[in-house]
């Protein structure tokens, strides 16, 4: 008896609960629309010039992403960049699929949009929210402003005479407009910074650079102007280019050679990942180290000092016999077969054992330590990314930081690193790209080419 009287009231109650939870889940499903999205718009540059990226990013991690639309806006009109659709997930449903988050990259410039006029500009993106059954709610919109600049700042050369060999150095003086935020010269993937003229007036600037030793195509070589919406200027101004006379060597490697270099080389570079065999290691060196190492010497170059620390002509080093000149083609052979290809960069230069080394100008140690192919090393900052370096030495004799007089001892001459014999490595680094040091030794081409231009009386 008891048993039927529950089952009677129990019955009704199950009803009213399910109808409660029925029309809180329908109440939840007409009414449940997805909270804002966040979203966010950046620009790689200041303005709009030739090409700016921007950057959008949305974000609504709880029922998802709807829509994104970018816009950009000028006057009266409205150019639509992007537009994107989602699916959120379902105003009834705790759980399924949805897009939490998403990035759009928009190119904005002269390229991408035609008739662009320069002028303000408003850079738009709205997110929809997900909707619920009853319920529409208004999307989010944020902008930013971003003026559209399509004119290259001004760009006046002012020096003459723009003699350039192939793998040789010069300097250019120019004036840039007000609204250059980067100038200098670019030759090939190379580009030389361009700095304040010192004795000249604001917009007076100089540059220091080279013909890479492997560029044929002078044509190549321009002086540059940019703004920071990426508007360019550039003049070709070179004068006259000479060509360089290719010098070709065949280095045999006799495993005896391998034997000595190889394995004291490894044990001073603990980064080397050993290749297991002789010549595998050999090639590794040649290859990587070799690039790695020039790698480093541009990241040295680019913390030089602005400023010249030398005042007369380089001197030349040594009284020896040149054994390998720069740019050398060397293509190395083991055992009948060629096996690798490089350049030789510097100049080697052979008196006796263990010769005294002197500084060849006026400059401050930025390396003396063992580095990799070059062995024990010593590198001068001579300013304005003008280096000098100094390699297979048996010794060192000075420390980071220190600074040099032309003709002060910096170490001994030896074998270390990849030398067959004792010789000194020489090399001039412009901007970390070795170049021929023929001409820095040479006082009337630092007078004519550099001092001449840069307005400087040189001592001797
Ligand atoms: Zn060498």
């Amino acid at each position: 008896m008891s048993c039927r009287k529950s089952g009677r009231i129990a019955v009704p109650l199950l009803l009213v609960v399910a109808v409660v939870a029925l029309v809180g889940f329908l109440a939840l499903a007409a009414l449940r629309a997805g909270p804002s999205p966040e979203v966010a718009v950046e620009a790689s540059a200041k303005a709009i010039g030739r090409k700016t990226a921007v950057t959008v990013s949305a974000a609504e991690p709880s029922r998802g992403l709807t829509r994104l639309r970018v816009e950009l806006i000028q006057g009266e009109r409205r150019e639509i960049l992007a537009d994107k659709s989602y699916a959120p997930r379902p105003s009834w449903s705790f759980w399924g699929p949805r897009t939490e988050r998403d990035r759009i990259v928009v190119e904005v410039g002269r390229d991408a949009i035609r008739g662009l006029r320069a002028g303000p500009a408003t850079i738009r993106a709205t997110a929809e929210r997900a909707p619920a059954w009853l319920r529409g709610p208004g999307p989010v919109t944020t902008e930013i402003a971003l003026p559209v600049r399509l004119t290259p700042p001004a760009l006046h050369l002012l020096s003459t005479f723009h003699y350039l060999r192939q793998g040789g150095s010069e300097a250019v003086v120019y004036r840039v407009g007000e609204s250059a935020t980067r100038d200098g010269v670019r030759a090939g993937s190379w580009f030389f910074p361009g700095r304040p003229l010192p004795g000249g007036g604001p917009l007076d600037r100089f540059a220091l650079f080279a013909a890479p030793y492997d560029l044929s195509d002078s044509s190549r070589i321009r002086l540059v102007a940019a703004d920071d919406a990426g508007n360019e200027a550039e003049i070709p101004f070179v004068d006259r280019f000479q060509p360089r006379r290719p010098v070709r060597f065949t280095f045999d490697l006799p495993d005896s050679f391998l034997g000595k270099v190889v394995p004291a080389i490894l044990s001073q570079t603990p980064d080397f990942s050993d290749r297991g065999g002789l010549l595998e290691n050999y090639l590794g060196i040649n290859r990587d180290l070799r690039k790695s190492n020039a790698d480093e010497l541009v990241a040295l170059a680019a913390k030089s000092r602005p400023a010249f620390l030398w005042t007369r002509p380089f001197a030349p080093m040594l009284n020896a016999k040149v054994t390998a000149p720069f740019a050398e083609h060397r293509t190395y052979v083991y055992r009948g077969k060629t096996v690798d290809e490089q350049d030789h960069l510097g100049f080697d230069l052979a008196v006796t054992r263990a010769v005294a080394v002197p500084a060849s100008n006026d400059g401050i140690v930025v390396l003396a330590r063992y580095f990799g192919i070059y062995g024990n090393t010593v590198v001068l900052d001579h300013g304005y990314g003008l280096m000098s370096l100094y390699g297979h030495l048996s010794s060192i004799d000075v420390r980071e930081g220190q600074a040099m007089k032309m003709g002060d001892i910096l170490g001994r001459t030896g074998d270390t690193g990849l030398a067959g014999g004792d010789h000194l490595h020489f090399g001039i680094l412009l901007g970390g790209l070795p170049v021929d040091p023929v001409e820095w030794w040479d006082p009337h081409w630092v007078r004519d080419r550099i001092a001449r231009k840069l307005g400087w009386k040189l001592g001797s």
